[in-house]
């Protein structure tokens, strides 16, 4: 699992040279004394996860090989049955058209997710350098210099297995609570909903409509996992006394091939459900059709990523029926503002702009709950 972030990976040279030009690599060191290059580590990781064609990435070609084989598991157990059609109905289908249907891949949506992906994967650097550079060291400087004043100096805890798994874990409930909590606001503000309507314009899922957002919504996704994982490692770099270097690059690799995974079958056509009881704790990805539905009883639903758990709190958790209807996309007047790259670009700022300047609402970037909706 360590290999996520392989000495082969083609982007690992980049992320150096990056970190080095930038300053940031000297500067986490300079920072962090001897607890070394933890912020160095996590981007590379980052990195790795977002990046197509690296090991950890969803986009690639094991991933989605893995994804395609999964498929083919399903049609074959559930005799064809399990696909939704670009109308977000369930029906028995071929293979081909179960696996790679043409209808979806044809479709002006997949297309517009191809276009938002370059652009928000060009801004992305940016994003992580800016974060990783500053960000990232300040919270693990910060939380290491918490830590000891409250508890003095390390324990020294041997990381044995048991508290890499412990390690692991926190540091995904912390990531999942930050997700929830900043995915709740793109759905819950007037200016985020605007922004995140570009992920939700998608008419189509396909793995490609994971990372589908408005470039500008790059760094309110990347400041929480800054934050969530710089704090989660600074707290154990203290608790191994230091010892953490290796153990978070294992923990964060691991991360990110269950997101990757996890993420194509989100925005995929084939539901990939748990069984009831479980989704109540655990989100598995067929619970993200639903919370691309335009449906009125669909809207701000499931807004997690690992856990249940926030959207129990919240009363935003719904649990659908095998095989219920999920029609995705926004609602028909909203959808005509957000259809092709060009609207999916300029919209999310004329929204912005009206908002600031305290126009009065129209349908347009209102708060999906308090929406007009035409959807039936
Ligand atoms: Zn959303
Ligand atoms: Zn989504």
């Amino acid at each position: 699992m360590a290999d996520v972030i392989s000495p082969e990976s083609p982007f690992k040279e980049e992320v150096q040279q990056y970190l080095k030009e930038s300053g940031a690599k000297e500067k986490s060191e300079e920072i962090l004394g001897p607890f070394s290059d933890l912020a160095n580590q996590i981007a590379e990781a980052l990195w790795n996860a977002v990046l197509p064609g690296s090991p950890g990435s969803s986009l690639s070609w094991e991933l989605l090989l893995l994804t395609a084989v999964t498929a083919i598991g399903f049609w074959f157990f559930r005799k064809g049955r399990g696909a939704k059609g670009v109308d977000g109905r369930e029906r028995r289908s071929s293979l081909l058209e179960y696996v790679l249907p043409k209808a979806i891949y044809t479709h002006q949506s997949a297309r517009v997710d191809i276009g938002l992906y370059l652009l928000d994967k060009a801004m992305m650097p940016i994003w992580l350098l800016l974060f990783l550079g500053s960000v990232a060291p300040f919270v693990e400087k910060n939380t290491i210099g918490a830590m000891q004043s409250l508890f003095g100096d390390s324990p020294a805890v041997t990381p044995t297995i048991a508290w890499q798994l412990v390690y692991g874990l926190v540091t995904i409930l912390m990531a999942d609570m930050i997700f929830y909590w900043t995915h709740y606001m793109m759905h819950k503000t007037e200016i985020g909903w605007a922004i995140h309507k570009v992920h939700h314009s998608a008419e189509v899922l396909t793995p490609l409509t994971r990372p589908r957002e408005h470039f500008i919504a790059g760094p309110i996704w990347a400041f929480g996992p800054a934050i969530g994982v710089t704090l989660s490692a600074a707290i154990f770099a203290w608790v191994f006394n230091g010892g953490i270097t290796r153990i978070s690059v294992y923990n964060v690799g691991i991360f990110s091939m269950l997101y990757a995974l996890n993420g194509n079958f989100r925005h995929y056509h084939v539901s990939f459900r748990y069984p009831r009881w479980l989704e109540y704790w655990l989100q598995s990805p067929g619970m993200h059709h639903t919370h691309h539905s335009y449906l009125e009883k669909h809207w701000d639903s499931n807004l997690g990523l690992v856990t249940s758990v926030w959207d129990r709190m919240m009363g935003t958790l719904y649990i659908a029926d095998k095989y219920e209807e999920t029609p995705w996309g926004l609602a028909p007047q909203d959808q005509a503002q957000y259809t092709t790259l060009a609207d999916n670009l300029t919209t999310p700022f004329k929204e912005i702009y009206r908002i600031v300047r305290g126009k009065p609402k129209t349908t347009l970037a209102t708060p999906q709950s308090a929406r007009n909706s035409g959807s039936e």
